[in-house]
């Protein structure tokens, strides 16, 4: 049986950014910039006022000026600026030449042709040509994801099809005679399949949407047939141990798969398996939903972002531990379904109940997963895995 640091570790080794594409904009949340980002002009591309007001000469000194005509966001200004004018200037609006400072219109006083300007303020309220970026400058470095604010740099400079990695083909097989439908009242001995819908969030949460979800009976022949076909990421709910009816790992070897794992110290998630076939990547993970929820985050979510090209997350805070369920030291590394929430300005956490690896319940409102070793904490604070919290870039 391996640690878990071993394997995340053989999971980032065998591993790789899937190639990149370019790809229209619009499309492109959430994934990886393969090229760096650059200005294809310079931000701003001349001096703009930051105000709706008068522009003066740089020179100018308070008193009174003749306002020379107007200038509105979008027009090219096409006279000069002359010592004792100014001019009508919106926001956004370029300075003409010869402008230098522009005065707020609540600081004015305006009295037909003429503005009265008593005295200056500090700021120029001008937003020089260049002083956000010139022409090449890298607004975004190869590597980075792209959130709403990293569009709206794209959109800005005109990079309306980026080179970018794609964005790993998934697919889920959940195992199991017992399990039915959701939408499905279980007969006796049957369970609702809770995986698939757990399963499908957890990666629409990390970005990838999961191309196809079948639930497969517990025979070998089938779920060989399933799992062949092709895809990045291949994910068997179910089947992951080694009782007469668990065949995940078993398909795997007949289509050809090494595997790299198949157990490691980790409670719940034991029989966690890990395989590869050329790039392909495979995990089957134990059936019951919290162990679904633990090996996704500290598994199956690093494979996810190695193959998108992301660095991999791992955000451990030590952080004060209140209330809650007292924690159960055990020897296997134990992840435990947790909240953290800010109380007076501090991050806190709060350990869920919880029980069992069944007790789907006990996953309401997690945000956090404890870290629980052998020995508890002595100092009231636990080791706390922060789920949304996306790796530095
Ligand atoms: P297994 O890993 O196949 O031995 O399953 C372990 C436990 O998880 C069993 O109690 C299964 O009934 C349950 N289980 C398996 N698949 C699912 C599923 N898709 N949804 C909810 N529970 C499941
Ligand atoms: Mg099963």
């Amino acid at each position: 049986m391996i640690t878990l640091a071993e394997a995340q570790r053989l999971i980032l080794q065998h591993l790789a950014p899937r190639a990149s594409v370019p790809m229209p904009l619009a499309e492109t949340h959430g994934r990886v910039l393969a090229e760096a980002a650059c200005a294809d002009a310079a931000y701003p591309s001349g001096d703009r006022s930051m105000m709706d007001g008068y522009v003066l000469r740089a020179d100018a000194e308070p008193g009174e000026f003749r306002v020379a005509g107007e200038i509105v966001a979008g027009a090219v200004p096409d006279r000069t600026l002359q010592a004792g004018e100014a001019m009508r200037i919106f926001t956004g609006a370029l300075l003409p030449e010869g402008g230098g400072r522009v005065v707020m219109q609540e600081d004015v006083q305006r009295v037909g042709d003429l503005v009265k300007i008593a005295r200056f303020g500090e700021r120029l309220f001008v937003r020089a040509k260049g002083s956000e970026a010139n022409p090449g400058d890298v607004v975004l470095p190869a590597g980075t994801r792209l959130g709403a604010a990293e569009l709206a740099i794209l959109a800005q400079v005109g990079a309306v099809l980026p080179s970018v990695v794609l964005a790993p083909v998934v697919r889920h097989l959940a195992t199991g005679g017992e399990i039915v439908d959701p939408a499905t009242k279980p007969a006796p001995g049957q369970i609702r399949d809770t995986n698939s819908t757990l399963l499908a969030a957890l990666f629409a949460d990390a970005g990838v949407t999961m191309l196809t979800s079948q639930r497969a009976p517990d025979d070998l022949d089938t779920l060989t047939v399933l799992a062949g076909e092709p895809s990045d990421l291949l994910v068997i709910s179910g089947g992951a141990s080694v009782g007469d009816y668990d065949f995940g790992a078993a398909a795997l070897r007949q289509l050809g798969f090494t595997i790299h794992f198949d157990k490691v110290n980790l409670r719940p998630g034991k029989p966690l398996t890990f395989a590869t076939r050329g790039s392909q990547a495979a995990f089957v993970v134990p059936g019951n939903p919290v162990s679904h929820f633990v090996c996704f985050h500290v598994a199956i979510r690093l494979a996810i972002e190695r193959l998108s090209g992301r660095e991999p997350s791992w955000n451990l805070a030590r952080l004060p531990l209140t209330g809650g369920e007292p924690l159960r030291p055990d020897p296997r590394e134990t992840y435990w379904p947790a909240r953290v929430f800010v109380r007076d300005g501090q991050f806190a956490v709060t350990p869920n109940r919880w029980s069992t690896s069944g007790d789907t319940f006990s996953l309401a409102g997690t945000n956090a997963l404890v870290r629980v070793s052998e020995t508890s904490p002595a100092d009231g604070r636990a080791e706390t895995l922060l789920l949304d919290v996306p790796a530095l870039a």
